[in-house]
């Protein structure tokens, strides 16, 4: 069978690897692996998120509410907009995929960073758009603004802070720079690890009220899946003028959220006591990640996030110190399919990563 020949440039998306193909693989017992690749929070989720999931399991049968009208008011309180100013999506993954199809096309440009979050590149593909990447690895917004003055893209994807290298732009440098955008071009700012930036240095905190009233042509997006501990309840939602949104919501199939992730999410934004406690045990374990990089000689990206990012020298490879560490029960994230001899490290509990560092000496010990 033929399939569009959009497909053929895409690469399929490699996800953290789960736990479940450590132990059918290597036979590990499920409670000694170690899972430090998706940057999901050690802590998982509120316990007042998981006490509404199993309260609203008796409602299976139920369509969800479709207009998300208790969450969509919880957000538009939280962040002070207004409920339709305010999209959700299975995950913000599903709202990435919204922005692309309502604003390009096979004509279409789309600038991102060299090395960014992966999914942007894969649905720009889909729909035969053709992706501008800077030079840099990381985000440079004097290269991003030759970019766009030279190619005139119709999405510009700002990753802040970073996925997977952990860098945060400016909050300040970022808005003298939209403000060099032209209105038509949609501006995506992805937001997925602003908690853990904000609570580091609040100058790289965007608020995403002030974004929005300043700058029409642009949407911030969030999720529920990183500091919120709720990756496997796929929650995200975009935050934008009604004019971006309106068009978004034609995009959004119906029920596109489950009852359980709705439930869960209210009260995981509730619960913000358990998202300072999370903060604090990113920012607590950091220097601990930081010292280890000093200490053996590797370089690494200062994080603003909560997974840290490791760049080695041949002969050290990141694939086989990814191998060596996952037959362990240890998974992390190489970064060989970015082009990058590098790992990435969520940061996990004190007592997890401790094992991270036992066995990553190891294996420097037996090289
Ligand atoms: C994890 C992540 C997302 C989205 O995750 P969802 O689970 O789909 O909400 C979006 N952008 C970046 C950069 C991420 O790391």
């Amino acid at each position: 069978m033929t399939f569009n020949t959009t497909l053929d440039s895409i690469k399929t998306y490699e996800a953290g690897k789960p736990i479940e193909l450590v132990v059918r693989e290597f036979g590990i017992p499920e409670n000694e692996i170690v899972k430090l690749a998706s940057n999901e929070n050690p802590l998982g989720a509120s316990p007042k998120a998981i006490e509404a999931i199993i309260q609203n399991a008796c409602n299976a049968h139920l369509y969800p509410d479709d207009s998300m009208f208790a969450l969509k008011k919880a957000l538009s309180q939280f962040y002070k907009v207004q409920s339709n100013e305010i999209i959700i999506g299975s995950g913000s993954d599903q709202i990435i995929e919204f922005c692309i199809h309502a604003k390009a096309n096979q004509k279409s440009k789309i600038l991102m960073a060299k090395t960014t979050f992966a999914m942007y590149e894969v649905y720009a593909k889909a729909v035969g758009a053709e992706v501008i990447r800077t030079a840099s690895h990381q985000h440079n917004l004097k290269e991003f603004l030759e970019s766009y003055q030279q190619h005139k893209p119709e999405i510009i994807f700002l990753c802040i802070p970073n996925n997977p290298l952990g860098e945060c732009l400016d909050s300040k440098e970022t808005f003298d720079f939209l403000k060099q955008v032209d209105e038509n071009c949609l501006i995506v700012i992805d937001g997925a690890y602003q908690e853990y930036a904000k609570a580091k240095d609040s100058t790289k905190a965007i608020n995403p009220k002030t974004l929005i009233e300043i700058f029409p042509n642009a949407i911030y997006l969030g999720t529920f899946s990183k500091a919120y501990g709720l990756g496997g309840m796929r929650i995200g939602y975009g935050i934008a003028q009604q004019e971006i949104i309106q068009a978004l919501l034609k995009l959004r199939p119906p029920f596109n959220l489950t009852t359980l992730s709705l439930a869960a999410a209210l009260e995981a934004l509730k619960d913000q006591e358990h998202i300072q406690k999370s903060l604090q045990n990113n920012l607590m374990q950091m220097p601990s990640f930081e010292g280890f990089a000093k200490e053996k000689g590797f370089l690494y990206t200062p994080s603003y996030t909560n997974f840290i990012t490791y760049y080695f020298e041949s002969p050290l490879d990141s694939t086989q110190i990814a191998d060596y560490l996952l037959q362990r029960g240890m998974i992390i994230r190489n970064l060989a399919s970015y082009g990058l001899n590098a790992i990435r490290i969520t940061l996990g509990t004190h007592e997890q990563n401790k094992k991270f560092f036992t066995l990553f000496e190891q294996y420097l010990d037996e090289r």
